[in-house]
């Protein structure tokens, strides 16, 4: 197979939590250009309207679902009625994401804690277990999860938020061990900071001449370079590759 065949994903159907927005916005047209139908799961009616017409100009088959990935009873049907109409899903990517910036334990209210716990990490387990079904049964998948620097780092700002992230590289782990025996491989991406609607509030406090700072790219990230991760991902390129976590930061992890 010639190295460029490797990163096609024609014949595969992906679905991206959050896809009508940011991070995942960029990852469903990614791989829908690299030729996987996809569909989407997401809150927002304006948003996913906007989404689906931009994945009709790719000319790829595609759904866009109105989905809230923290009611439970939603997702069996949601994800039977994407393979009804694109077929088995071949490629997840749990990225859809909220945060609570409580400011630490001792402000952080219950209700918030749940509900980042219940999005971020909850939602992924559970979606992973309907998905994975039909990915055993076809002995073929990719799980791509969406971690974070707060995956490794803890913060005195979002606790819940970086307890979700550290859990989220445990669970691509041990997802990764149990299902590497059926052809699944399990990954996560752990983005920097990237310019989106979750990080925009930052960019006016002091918070964002440290993230320069500290980045050596000395820039914020922009969503469509997560792309070429996500593909190599989702992709035959990646058939060999499980468990590992890859860092698409500008290097702010090094420092
Ligand atoms: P955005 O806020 O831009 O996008 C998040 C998306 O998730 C939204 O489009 C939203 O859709 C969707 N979403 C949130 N809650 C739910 C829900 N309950 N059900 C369905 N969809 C939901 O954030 P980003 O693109 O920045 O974040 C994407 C992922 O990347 C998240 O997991 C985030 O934690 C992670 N990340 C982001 C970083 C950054 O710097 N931006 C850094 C590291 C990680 P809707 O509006 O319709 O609810």
């Amino acid at each position: 197979m010639s190295a460029i065949k490797l990163f096609e994903l024609k014949g595969n159907v992906a679905l991206i939590t959050g896809g009508n927005g940011g991070i995942g916005r960029s990852i469903a047209i990614g791989l829908a250009e690299a030729g996987a139908s996809v569909a989407i799961f997401g809150r927002n009616r304006e948003k996913n309207k906007k989404i689906l017409s931009e994945l009709k100009k790719t000319g790829i088959p595609s759904l866009v679902l109105q989905v809230d990935i923290t009611n439970r009873s939603a997702l069996e049907p949601a994800i039977k009625k994407v393979e009804q109409e694109l077929g088995p899903i071949g490629i997840l990517v749990n990225n859809a994401g909220i945060k609570s910036v409580s400011g630490g334990i001792l402000n952080e209210t219950e209700e918030n804690w749940d509900s980042v716990i219940d999005t971020q990490l909850n939602a992924v387990f559970l979606l992973s277990k309907l998905v994975a079904k039909s990915m055993v049964k076809n002995k073929r998948g990719k799980i791509i999860n969406i971690g974070s620097m707060y995956s490794f780092f803890g913060s005195g700002r979002i606790p819940s938020y970086s307890a979700a992230k550290g859990a989220i590289i445990q669970l691509t782990k041990s997802m990764a061990i149990e299902l590497a025996p059926y052809n699944i491989q399990v990954n996560a991406i752990a983005p920097g900071w990237f310019e989106t609607d979750m990080t925009a509030s930052i960019k006016t406090l002091p918070l964002n001449d440290e993230i320069i700072l500290r980045t050596p790219a000395g820039r914020w990230g922009k969503p469509d370079e997560i792309i070429g991760t996500a593909v190599y991902l989702s992709s035959k390129a990646s058939d060999f590759v499980t468990g590992e976590t890859i860092r698409v930061d500008g290097g702010f992890a090094i420092r």
